[in-house]
């Protein structure tokens, strides 16, 4: 996941001497540029190997090492939680769960998943959902981790996403709160698998012009636009002025940044009122142009692959009080421009 269009890219201070050498077509002099692309490369250089077993088989234990690296990353930027992550090893529940839905995935995560996921990593107590994190050969191509909230495995999916938007707003105030009904069964894991993987096939397709700075610098992208981000982003982080909404930029997903606090809960309603109008299936797609593909992924493939119905409800109590419908929505007729993911 990625959070306020700052991708969670976990750096260290490790410098490979080599790297100008291995790296020159893409290196510029930017000392953390290349302090994140030595440590890409040799996170890459570890993993490596796990490319030749079968997919379910690299959902491992998060290495010490990584794990310490990651916590200490999330603290730097505010999410004060990230002290008590723990890596989960995991069970043979965890693994029956993992393998059942990648089979429920679209043909493009399958495959990005086959050629270059290195390793998915389950951790207890994590901030979002997840998170996907881009590393690099010595030849500059992109490989991927994925990290995934253990308790995905045992929450509902309509719970964790009707969670994921109320949790933004003031949690001292009942009403109105906000709810998302699917009409299915799954657990929260495939909005994870579908979520993280869209942003690997997202790289991996150029779905939208680029995914971090760094990944820009990397595939010396000068472009602005993509057919999927034309007329609804002026730039990575910003929506054009017709889909933009109130309260944008102080988005908290889970409350996840204690310092950035949450929205009044009684602007939720003129929010809701604002975000049926624009392209996005949630608030959270309108944090970046990589998230707004993300989450229209998950929720195209929920209900026109899966058998969903996906409701989004503004309750007052439990009075439903206004409604939509995301992926029926005359706004959001924008399959056409994710036919990658099925090819
Ligand atoms: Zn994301």
């Amino acid at each position: 996941m990625k959070k306020y269009g700052m991708h969670r890219t976990v750096l260290s201070v490790i410098c490979f001497s080599l790297l100008a050498v291995l790296l020159t077509a893409c290196v510029s002099h930017d000392s953390k540029y290349e302090e994140a692309f030595a440590w890409k490369l040799r996170l890459f250089q570890r993993l490596q190997d796990n490319l030749s077993k079968p997919v379910e088989a690299r959902v491992q234990k998060m290495p010490a090492e990584l794990l310490k690296a990651t916590r200490e990353h999330e603290q730097s930027i505010g999410i004060t939680s990230a002290v008590r992550y723990a890596a989960r090893t995991p069970s043979a529940d965890d693994m029956a769960l993992f393998k059942s839905y990648l089979d429920l995935l679209p043909h493009a995560h399958k495959v990005v998943f086959e050629k270059k996921l290195l390793a998915v990593y389950l951790i207890d107590g994590f901030s979002g959902a997840g998170l996907a994190n881009w590393v690099v050969d010595q030849q500059g191509q992109t490989y991927y981790y994925i990290i995934l909230n253990s308790s995905l495995f045992r929450v509902s999916l309509d719970d964790w996403l009707s969670y994921k938007n109320d949790s933004q707003f003031d949690k001292s105030e009942a009403s109105p709160t906000i709810r998302v009904r699917t009409q299915t069964d799954y657990k929260a894991l495939i909005y994870g698998l579908l979520h993280e993987g869209a942003h690997l096939v997202d790289i991996e397709s150029g779905a939208t012009p680029y995914f971090d700075h760094h990944h820009r610098r990397l595939i010396g992208s000068t472009q602005k636009i993509s057919e999927f981000t034309d007329r609804v982003w002026l730039n990575w982080l910003q929506p054009a002025p017709q889909c933009d909404f109130a309260h944008r930029l102080e988005l908290n997903p889970y409350g996840s940044f204690p310092k950035k606090g949450s929205i009044p809960r009684a602007e939720l309603t003129e929010m809701f009122s604002q975000l049926i109008k624009t392209p996005f299936v949630s608030f959270y797609s309108g944090s970046s142009w990589n998230e707004d593909l993300a989450d229209y992924v998950s929720f195209h493939h929920i209900e026109k692959k899966l058998g969903g119905a996906i409701t989004v409800e503004l309750l007052d109590s439990e009075n439903v009080i206004d409604h939509y419908a995301p992926i029926k929505s005359p706004w959001l007729n924008r399959e056409k421009y994710i036919q990658a993911f099925y090819d």
